[in-house]
């Protein structure tokens, strides 16, 4: 760095060095804080691979809880763990958690391994046990209904965990749908001047009413924390066959007079629309809807989400009537066999992220975590080579610069944010992911290093 650079950022700007090729801020456009959050609060045991390992990883966990409460964990597979395979015992538990209540579940979610704290508080009796220390389907779920809801300090924990596993993976921005228990956490992590990256909530639809009484409208807030849309679901999803096609399979979870109505009340009250559509027929409905409304008031910026499955006919009408196509290249990767057997007919034009942009589509791309990866990197390859190295209908696949623009300032359009964020520009926040090779080296938001490789 010369000389002029250190006077131009001024004398007591701290000089950070950092090696990389240099993007702007990476945005993800769809994804879910609050399950991200939750997921921090409980010990995931998936693939340990030894009992011993488990129990070590529980302690550990337990350690860091207050006396008394709950160590609540997922994932174990005794059949999986190469020391000793044997069905787990509560004595076991409880030497590793200092005599906490602890709650379990199996891997397939059917059994829960129990300490005997827990068994006492959730007053189990020898026969509701089987063996004794575990419980069984519907006793799972007795269980957990004794286990206390995690206080506001406990999620703002989880929820601060996650956004700083994001800035490790190199975003600045992130577009959550999510109940306003997440949005609480969010305010109070900002107040307090904690929040490591740019949010901006979007809310179900079971809020609409709520927010058209206090009036609030697209955009609210600040440049950290914004409130922005109005989340539905038109239809199901591919993994579990509810996805609603034209083929007439698939389920309608929002009709479409009551979609017409929630779009006409969203755009009367300045509320923009994040609509979950994954089928071609959904996507049609949601199209369908929109339309009367295109160009309904100035920041007018209705989104379908997903877009897995659209049919040829429908890719013009994205930008005909203005309508965002907010997808998640990951998902394609994840998906693709299940596509291949589900949608035999439609999987060579699903995923069609090449023939939304060629039709002049803005296209938001995200992650869907945590039930995909958030790592932006990851989903840009999704959309750029992978298609090509699976041999999965490589022509759908988008260049290198279209797939990054999704990833930031066709993002920052889909929040309304394109003025504050999304390019290098002057007058723009300095948000920056600096990249080496595949990895992220280091996280920059609004000048200030929010992750950086050690
Ligand atoms: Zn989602």
């Amino acid at each position: 760095m010369g000389p002029g650079a250190r006077s131009a950022a001024g004398g007591d700007a701290e000089v950070v060095e950092i090696e990389g090729s240099l993007l702007p801020g990476l945005h993800d456009a769809h994804l879910h804080l609050e399950w991200l959050a939750l997921r921090n609060l409980t010990v995931d045991l998936q693939d340990v691979p030894t009992r011993r390992q488990a129990l070590a990883r529980v302690r550990a966990w337990a350690e860091r809880l207050p006396a008394g409460g709950w160590v609540v964990g997922r994932g174990w597979y005794n059949d999986g763990w190469r020391d000793d395979p044997s069905w787990p015992r509560p004595e076991e538990l409880d030497a590793v958690v200092g005599g906490r209540p602890a709650i379990l579940t199996r891997k397939d979610g059917h059994s829960a391994w129990l300490s005997r704290a827990a068994v006492r508080a959730a007053g189990l009796r020898a026969e509701d046990q089987d063996p004794p220390g575990t419980v069984k389907e519907t006793m799972v779920q007795a269980v957990r209904k004794v286990v206390p809801e995690a206080s506001d300090e406990a999620f703002d924990r989880g929820l601060l965990g996650a956004l700083r596993a994001l800035a490790a993976k190199g975003v600045t921005s992130v577009h959550t749908m999510d109940t306003p228990r997440a949005f609480r956490s969010l305010q109070r992590l900002h107040s307090a001047g904690r929040l490591p990256l740019r949010v901006t909530w979007s809310f179900p639809a079971s809020e609409l009413a709520a927010a058209e009484r206090i009036g609030i409208r697209s955009g609210w807030g600040d440049d950290t924390l914004r409130v922005w849309g109005v989340k539905a679901f038109l239809d199901g999803s591919l993994g579990s066959r509810t996805a609603e096609m034209l083929d007439g399979s698939g389920t309608t979870v929002l009709p479409q007079d009551e979609l017409r109505d929630l779009i006409r009340r969203c755009a009367g009250a300045e509320l923009n629309v994040c609509l979950h559509a994954i089928g071609d027929r959904a996507v049609r409905r949601a199209l369908d809807a929109l339309e009367p409304h295109a160009g309904a008031w100035r920041r007018w910026r209705p989104r379908i989400e997903h877009a897995q499955c659209v049919d040829p006919a429908d890719i013009p009408r994205f930008k005909a009537i203005g309508v965002i196509a907010s997808m998640q290249p990951i998902h394609a990767v994840a998906d693709r066999e299940l596509a291949d057997r589900e949608w035999p007919a439609v999987a060579g034009h699903s995923y069609a992220w090449r023939p939304l942009l060629d039709a002049g589509a803005i296209l938001a791309f995200g992650s869907d975590a945590p039930v995909e990866d958030a790592a932006p990197l990851a989903g840009i390859d999704a959309a750029t080579s992978w298609r090509r190295r699976a041999g999965w209908h490589p022509e759908l696949a988008i260049p290198r610069p279209a797939a990054l623009r999704a990833y930031t300032s066709g993002a920052a359009y889909a929040a309304g944010a394109e003025k504050q964020v999304g390019r290098l520009a002057a007058g723009l926040y300095c948000d920056l992911t600096f990249v080496e090779g595949d990895q992220v080296a280091a996280t920059v938001v609004g000048g200030r290093v929010t992750w950086r490789r050690a």
